[in-house]
């Protein structure tokens, strides 16, 4: 087979990973692959989708030609407390390769077996939570959000227990790049300077390349890169009602990309508080609650960052900080102009801010769907009576805004804005729990197959969106999802 890996992780040395191989599984079988995926990847050429060896290859029981499979090191804020050695304790790199853009991807198998991080963990992933995960990745991916995403899962044959017994799985993962703000942290908490200016640089190189070549500003730079593509980041997540449920600074990405889809969530009826994770008890990581802890974990990379920064401390903690208190601005601009063409409002005003916030209010206060009432308010735009009702249920508001977008531009401009920035269908968590629910029992992955072929449309309305369209008829109460997967 022509296909080899590389793996340039492996030149930073020994300090930053351990090399480990995985463990074998007992029965591995193909159950979701990522076609799309793998032609973007250009696997499609060397390996065929019925082929038997995908379910060898992609379980790690047969390692592709030029894997190097390692386990990283990393350490991370988990709530708020920080744990100075985590890594990967179930999840092995392969190495790299390069997509149809010329793009450089990693290769990881999740659920592959115990690596020297495991601690207590079996080293391995249930199949209902590696589903959630491959789809998750899908939606969003389909909506325009960076994210990692999965190439497949497989079933191993094994059984897997958590609270329950459930079945085993070994999902397959791509990303840019798997470093996290915990792997900054693991080698701050060292004091090793050399191995943090080496990391620094293997991230400018993969990430940020317009920073090579900077001299010492590069460290700040790094920092301001990152939170520019946090900021990004989040206020997509906003933007379609997403909850990551569990913003750890190790499960944050250097990339700007959404990772470690564990007990992630999609808010129904708009509420800020909204946090379905069981373990969330204060709330830290409530849907209105992730800018702020977007912007808390970069204080965090910017800690790790100051000795690099500049060679005198005050000065470092004067750069970084700086470079810190940009955060607000430029989140409250892109977000304000991400909820104008929710709106479609697409050269706002200072007043448009009003407008935003009484909508999000009277959302609130009527418990209304997220979703469904920008959609409806994007539909309204040529239906009268669509616009008759919502006049009624919104009051005043929908008067203001149609006086509003009349001095905006085009109406159907308008429209065609709010069609672009308002997903038509999200993975709404009791969709999401049954078809992982029938695909598990059924040990059959058409429900799933169903669900990602109406998830990758999200903005066209096609003859198979209506019923995931549906919101849940008691609003999520009592939704509750779990971190142990
Ligand atoms: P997470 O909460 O999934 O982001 O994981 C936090 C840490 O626990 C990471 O270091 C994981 O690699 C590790 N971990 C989670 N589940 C397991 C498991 N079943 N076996 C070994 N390590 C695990
Ligand atoms: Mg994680």
């Amino acid at each position: 087979m022509a296909m080899v890996l590389s793996n340039s992780y492996a030149e930073l040395g020994g300090a930053f990973y351990q090399s480990t191989p995985p463990e074998p599984v007992k029965d591995p079988k193909l159950f979701l692959w990522n076609s799309p995926l793998a032609e973007a990847l250009q696997l499609e050429r060397i390996l065929d989708a019925e082929s038997p060896q995908l379910a060898q290859f992609f379980s790690g029981n047969q390692l592709l030609p030029g894997s190097n499979p390692m386990a990283l090191a990393y350490a991370g804020h988990q709530f708020g407390h920080f744990v100075a050695q985590l890594g990967d304790g179930r999840a092995h790199l392969l190495g790299e390769l390069i997509d149809r853009s010329g793009e450089l991807k990693e290769l990881q198998l999740k659920g592959s077996g115990p690596t020297p991080y495991a601690r207590n963990g079996d080293g391995r992933y249930a199949l209902g939570p590696a589903i959630r995960e491959f789809i998750m990745g899908e939606a969003l991916y389909a909506m325009g959000i960076p994210t990692t995403r999965a190439l497949a899962v497989i079933t191993t044959g094994e059984t897997v227990y958590r609270e329950t017994p459930n079945q085993g799985a070994v999902l397959s993962r791509i990303a840019t790049s798997h470093l996290r703000v915990g792997s900054f942290e693991y080698f701050a908490a060292r004091e090793n300077l050399q191995a943090l200016q080496q990391l620094c640089d293997f991230a400018i190189r993969r990430h940020y390349p317009e920073l090579q070549g900077r001299g010492e500003e590069r460290f700040v730079l790094l920092l301001e890169q990152v939170m520019d593509r946090q900021i990004d980041l989040v206020v997509e997540w906003l933007r379609i009602g997403f909850i990551h449920g569990v913003m750890n600074t190790d499960n944050t990405t250097i990339s700007g990309e959404t990772i470690d889809y564990g007990p992630c969530a999609m808010m129904g009826v708009y509420n800020p508080d909204t946090v379905f994770s069981s373990i969330d008890r204060a709330g830290r990581y409530a849907f209105g609650n992730q800018p702020a802890i977007a912007q808390w974990n970069m204080a965090r990379l910017a800690e790790t960052l100051l000795p690099l920064i500049h060679r005198d401390e005050k000065r470092a903690v004067e750069i970084a900080s700086r470079c810190l208190e940009g955060f607000s601005d430029l989140f409250n601009d892109r977000y304000r102009r991400m909820m104008a063409r929710k709106i479609g409002i697409t050269q706002p005003q200072p007043s448009d801010a009003k407008l935003i916030s009484e909508l999000l209010q009277c959302l609130q206060q009527k418990r209304l769907d997220y979703t469904e009432s920008f959609d409806r308010l994007t539909r309204s735009l040529t239906s009268p009576s669509l616009a008759q009702q919502l006049g009624r249920e919104l009051g005043d508001w929908y008067e203001q805004w149609q006086a509003r977008l009349s001095t905006d531009g085009e109406l159907e401009q308008a429209q065609s804005v709010m069609r672009q920035t308002n997903p038509l269908v999200i993975p709404r968590n009791q969709q999401m729990e049954q078809v992982i629910r029938i695909s598990t029992q059924q040990g059959d992955a058409s429900a799933a197959e169903q669900f990602l072929e109406v998830l990758r449309s999200p903005y066209t309305l096609t003859d198979k969106t209506e019923p995931y369209q549906r919101t849940s008829p008691d609003a999520d109460q009592g939704y509750r999802t779990f971190c142990g997967t």
